[in-house]
């Protein structure tokens, strides 16, 4: 089975103009050996810095501030550097980042950067690696001597994201982070990778982070859920109990703007406003003050004054939600609305 993974207190903050800002804050979060685990946020949550923080990999101006990243059998990536950090990265730790669709070398074939990875990674037989290589390309539906014969710009968008997974899966990595994985795919294709990432996953007990913006994903995918909302992480627990019953506003507003996952395909209603960015992320009180439905109907101080701490109102289930945490209903009572 997959390593597990303990997140402890990360902060990744980047320098601006302003000072450095921090865009992920003392985010804790365990990854189950052989779990999927799916993070979930809108665009400048903070979920791909936390992706790219899984590998070290933060780019200036932005840095590790503060806290962990303990796996099993590797330590602490975050105190990892030089040839540790590097052969981590793509060896026990696969990973695809956002926009794989772009990042292939221009200059070279897929099949010439399948080789230099193997010589990166110290992979002696080369031709069990080619196999390996082409049999996770036939099943995501491609002919894996032409896709090895291919430059990237001989391939379309949704063929080089499949060729990112088939690179961050070919090493036998055993820790597998996934940045929007799926976004350059139709529905149907999505589909059809999200259940081979599912089977590649089980068949080789893996640990999994897969990174999304799209709640969806995570109902097809993921055993937990992980909630990121102004770097903060305000709501985690095992998928099927979150989606049935979320309990922090966000994910609540999250849920009810895809029609699949309401209910009732006729209700579905988008989260109104917009997620902070780094320099307005509020410096006091709940980061989703503004956009929360809750708080609207019943302005409680402590939401003003107080970032709210995750609260385990059950076990693994994790809330950082004022009201929620003191026992009272997400919705707020319909007296208090009128108050
Ligand atoms: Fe809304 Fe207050 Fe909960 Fe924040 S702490 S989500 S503002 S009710
Ligand atoms: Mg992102």
């Amino acid at each position: 089975v997959g390593p597990a993974v303990r997140i402890a207190d990360l902060t990744v903050a980047y320098r601006t103009p302003a000072g450095e800002l921090p865009a992920v804050s003392r985010i804790n979060l365990d990854l189950a050996p052989g779990s999927i685990t799916g993070l979930v946020g809108e665009s400048g949550s903070g979920k791909s810095t936390m992706a790219l923080a899984m590998l070290n990999a933060v780019q200036k101006p932005g840095r590790i501030t503060g806290g962990s990243i303990e796996i099993d059998g590797l330590g602490d990536v975050v105190s990892l550097a030089g040839r540790q950090l590097r052969e981590a990265r793509g060896g026990e730790i696969g990973y695809v980042f956002q926009a794989a669709q772009n990042s292939l070398n221009p200059l070279k074939t897929v099949g010439k950067q399948l080789l230099d990875l193997a010589r990166s990674h110290h992979v002696e037989d080369k031709r069990a690696l080619v196999r390996q290589a082409k049999d996770l390309l036939s099943r995501m539906g491609l002919s894996g001597d032409r896709v090895l014969d291919s430059y990237q710009h001989e391939l379309s968008g949704g063929m080089r994201q499949r060729v990112g997974i088939m690179l961050a899966l070919v090493l036998n990595a055993h820790l597998l982070v996934l940045d929007e994985p799926t976004t350059a795919l139709d529905m149907i294709s999505q589909s059809n990778i999200l259940s081979i990432i599912r089977d590649v996953h089980a068949e080789r007990g893996l640990t999994t982070l897969v990174v999304t913006h799209d709640i969806g994903v995570v109902a097809e995918v993921a055993d937990r859920v992980a909630v990121m909302y102004g770097g903060r992480l305000v709501e985690q627990g095992p998928t099927t109990e979150v989606l049935k019953n979320p309990k922090h506003p966000y994910t609540r507003g999250l849920i009810n703007a895809i029609p699949r996952l309401t209910g009732d395909p006729e209700v579905a209603q988008p989260l109104p406003g917009r997620p902070p960015t780094l320099g307005t992320i509020p410096k006091q009180g709940c980061v989703f003050r503004e956009r929360c439905a809750r708080y609207a109907a019943d302005p409680r101080e402590d939401c003003e004054t107080t970032d709210p701490s995750a609260s385990e109102i059950a076990p693994g289930r994790l809330v950082a939600c004022h009201p929620v945490a003191a026992g009272l209903p997400v919705e707020a009572a319909p007296e208090a609305a009128e108050e």
